[in-house]
């Protein structure tokens, strides 16, 4: 990975390039943030660019061995670990695919690689098996390089196990490093966390994501930058969406919004299990997109539609939905949104949390009468 593919730099990143410069790279890093914003494609380009033979200005050559190996995820120096499913597995049953996965998908969520592995709705962790593989990679010599890098992708799910590596990350054999790329920090072990030098980077600022996505995807200005807004810095879901072409959760939310104003049993129920077929990650970006909604219809009361952030059709959708609806109500929902996306956060069982949703959003509702 190169510098330049990292899609917004900041003084921290560029700081952390010039530590190398200089010789003074932490042997522990931990780079954490929201998902999506390019974390593990600044963990690969660091590695890169750490064992990179003929490196300059911040960035790596490109054509040396290294780099060669490198571009490939398959520097036998650059070790990768990372959540997987099953008791006695480590990292390198999984090994090729996740190279192809990291490859194709840069910006993915560890959801995203879970359901990639085939494993659905499962949860990953990374194994007391794969901490004994990396403490034993740890103490092997280099084999192309003078140096050695073990990038751990998504440390939360290490559990009490992650304490089998407390030693190595405190006295790593010479020249080597570990970069640790979290998507929730809080989650990690305080052991860990206290012996890491921590980066945070920041989500991927709004209009740099919509100039990125209208030109990615031949987009028109305002869809990209609805889609950037909606996508709330997180690259990876903005390309999902805009991959569809079109915003893939305004039918399941109208359906949902439709089902539970008129109050009719079967199409709640039908819209519910449409809704619990999402994954996780999908699940949260479609709440955020239903309050995204809700905010917007407020707006439309109020302002002129130019200050609406959701493309013509959403619009006259939304004008559809106020001609109906009163600001309380939408309020309500808005609140309800919240609490069902918690619940999600907590592993609640969303086909309960979301029929009691439908038919708290229709007690919400059904003081108007029927929506065209
Ligand atoms: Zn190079």
């Amino acid at each position: 990975m190169y510098t330049k593919d990292i899609i917004h730099t900041s003084d921290a990143i560029a700081n952390l390039f010039q530590l190398i410069d200089v010789d003074r790279f932490p042997h522990a890093l931990l780079l954490k943030g929201a998902t999506g914003s390019g974390k593990l494609i600044l963990a690969r380009a660091l590695a890169q660019y750490l064992i990179c033979s003929n490196k300059s200005n911040g960035e790596s050559c490109g054509s040396c061995q290294h780099c060669h190996k490198s571009l490939k995820s398959i520097h036998p120096d650059i070790h990768f670990s990372f959540p997987i499913t099953g008791a006695k597995v480590t990292c390198n049953d999984f090994m090729n695919d996740f190279r192809e996965f990291i490859i194709e998908y840069p910006y993915s969520s560890g959801s995203d690689w879970i359901t990639h592995m085939g494993e659905g709705k499962k949860t990953g962790n990374i194994t007391a098996a794969e901490c004994n593989r990396l403490s034993h990679i740890v103490h092997l010599k280099p084999y192309e390089s003078d140096k050695k890098i073990v990038i751990i992708w998504l440390p939360e799910f290490l559990g009490k196990e992650g304490n089998r590596l407390l030693k190595m990350i405190e006295e790593p054999p010479s020249e080597t490093y570990f970069i640790f790329v979290s998507d929730q920090a809080d989650m990690i072990l305080g052991t860990i966390l206290s012996r890491c030098q921590i980066v945070n980077i920041a989500p991927i600022p709004t209009q740099i994501m919509a100039d990125l996505l209208a030109e990615k995807y031949t987009l028109q200005a305002d869809d990209a930058l609805t889609i950037a807004n909606l996508s709330e810095g997180n690259i990876n879901e903005a390309f999902t969406i805009s991959e569809h072409g079109e915003n893939k959760f305004l039918p399941i939310w109208m359906n949902l919004f439709r089902s539970a104003y008129q109050g009719h049993p079967a199409s709640i129920v039908k819209s519910v299990n449409d809704i619990n077929e999402l994954t996780k990650e999908e699940m949260k970006t479609f709440f955020r997109y239903c309050t995204h909604f809700l905010r917007q219809c407020l707006l439309l009361r109020y302002l002129p539609s130019k200050h609406v952030v959701l493309p013509q059709h959403e619009v006259e959708l939304a004008q559809k939905v106020i001609a109906v609806v009163d600001d309380e109500a939408i309020q309500k929902v808005t609140t309800m949104l919240d609490e069902i996306s918690y619940h999600l956060d907590r592993n609640a069982n969303m086909k309960i949390s979301l029929l009691n949703f439908a038919i708290k959003t229709n007690k919400a509702l059904k003081k108007n009468a029927v929506m065209a």
